[in-house]
């Protein structure tokens, strides 16, 4: 570009007055306030400016009417909100990075329903007095898991440390050298048990514990064995687990709770579905663990909540310390939860039809592939973009079905003139936003984890790309 004469440039540069007594721009300040409009402005003007003095801003640039669509883009991009819908194109089910397990609509209906009035939380509408907060999901879940009593904390890591403390502050907490796991972020068993103020005893070696092991370790200062589901990794090849069944029969002997942390709280039975590598949490109660702690928002397909289901004894020592008050949840999950469990009450299969999370995970190959076809043909009706069909490895994600891909099914898209990267970059930054993977220098949907409509919302994305919108 031929360098133009930057104090010429400016001056063409509209009088931010004149500007906002434009129409248009009486519109967008009606829908975004006078200020807000008038900020923008002023930022969209020192960019300009300084883009000028680098000689990267042509005439056409300065136009009133060019500033106003560049305006309009600005506030457009102001007001959107950083916690957005996003289309999950990853096969990843449970992705962390987008809030884990979607809720049911009908959960999510009752939900915006309930929270615009006052919600009771812990009034005992009887008799008018306070009643107890967690009452309302407690009773669901003593029917589902078989447990004697439940409570519920903000997600699993703030149950994991809870029941630690309530239970062995200054006593010991043995835990098998092959469960010291580290879950994500910086949640690593040991610490943990640091935090809650107990001692750990690791038991038996990496690959491999046996019952004997447990058996004695346990002592004096013994105050539980504590299982912990290894959700994010496997060992493979010369490896002896101890079951649960075994660990209860040492906990007797000795007097000592056997506490499992199961990571995903599954309340179908997977494994009959051909799912291997997630136990069943009745399973784990009727066996005789004396607590139970799982995600709310993993394979239960509901809200960020950490569930404790186990003895009433148990269950009440937690409830009464007082890091409790500290990790206790707001109105929206005990309403999201309590809605999700009711659905599971109606039975498996409706709990699979009904819940996002499970449909997921359990889809067929079959379902995939109609879904599948739907998108290739969409995307290839489109003039410059070609999708191309193909197998690809999902994941139930957040430590379920651990380390286990879940044969999937997905779409290479190209589109002519467009880098991967690039593509990918759009289909992230608009409305909605559609995450895909990137491989081998393609961008591939996996049509696993979206949803029937959204296959073409995620072609319309495409075409609005490739119309240069
Ligand atoms: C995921 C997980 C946690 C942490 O649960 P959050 O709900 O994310 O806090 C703890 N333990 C195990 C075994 C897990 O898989």
């Amino acid at each position: 570009m031929n360098r133009p004469d930057t104090g010429e440039l400016l001056r063409r540069l509209p009088q931010i007055d004149r500007l906002l007594q434009r129409e248009d721009v009486c519109t967008l300040c009606a829908r975004h306030s006078r200020a807000l409009v008038l900020s923008e402005c002023r930022s969209l003007f020192d960019s300009l400016r300084a883009r000028a003095l680098n000689g990267e801003v042509d005439a056409a640039e300065l136009e009133e009417d060019r500033i106003v669509l560049a305006l309009d883009a600005r506030l457009e991009h102001r007001i959107q909100p950083y916690y957005r819908r996003v289309v999950n194109a990853t096969g990843v089910v449970l992705h962390t990075g987008l809030g884990r397990a979607p809720l049911p609509p009908a959960v999510a209906d009752v939900l915006v329903e309930t929270l615009r009035h006052p919600v009771r939380v812990e009034v005992d509408l009887e008799s008018g007095e306070r009643g107890g907060r967690d009452e309302g999901a407690a009773k669901l879940l003593k029917e589902l898991t078989g447990a004697e009593d439940a409570t519920v904390v903000n997600n699993n890591a703030g149950a994991t440390l809870l029941l630690i403390s309530a239970l062995a502050e200054g006593k010991e907490v043995l835990v098998s050298h092959g469960e010291l796991v580290e879950i994500g972020g910086s949640f690593r068993v040991p610490d943990i048990m640091e935090q809650g103020g107990a001692q750990l005893c690791a038991v038996g070696t990496t690959n491999r514990t046996r019952a004997a092991d447990y058996d004695e370790a346990c002592h004096a200062k013994s105050a539980m064995i504590l299982k912990v589901h290894t959700s994010n990794y496997r060992v493979v090849g010369f490896t002896e687990e101890t079951t649960i069944e075994e660990l209860c029969e040492i906990g007797r002997k000795h007097g000592v709770p056997v506490v499992h942390d199961m990571g995903s709280g599954c309340m179908v039975d997977l494994a009959a579905r051909g799912m291997t590598g997630e136990s069943y949490v009745r399973e784990s109660i009727s066996q005789g663990c004396g607590l139970v702690c799982f995600s709310g928002d993993k394979l239960l397909g509901g809200p960020q909540a950490g569930i404790i289901v186990g003895s009433t004894e148990l269950v009440e020592r937690c409830r009464k310390h007082p890091l409790y008050r500290a990790l206790r949840p707001g109105r929206m999950t005990y309403i999201a939860l309590e809605e999700t469990l009711r659905i599971y009450l109606r039975g498996e299969e409706e709990a699979i039809a009904r819940i996002p999370a499970l449909q997921r995970v359990l889809a067929t190959t079959e379902q995939l592939e109609t879904r599948l076809a739907r998108l290739v043909e969409s995307i290839s009706a489109i003039p410059g973009a070609s999708a191309t069909a193909l197998s690809h490895d999902g994941y139930a994600g957040s430590g379920s079905l651990p380390a286990r891909p879940i044969e999937s099914r997905a779409t290479q898209v190209t589109l002519s003139g467009w880098t991967a990267e690039d593509l990918a970059r759009r289909l992230r930054t608009g409305d909605p936003a559609v995450l895909p993977t990137i491989h081998a220098d393609s961008v591939i949907i996996d049509v696993r984890t979206i949803s029937d409509d959204e296959v073409e919302l995620i072609a319309a994305r495409i075409a609005e790309i490739a119309s240069g919108a």
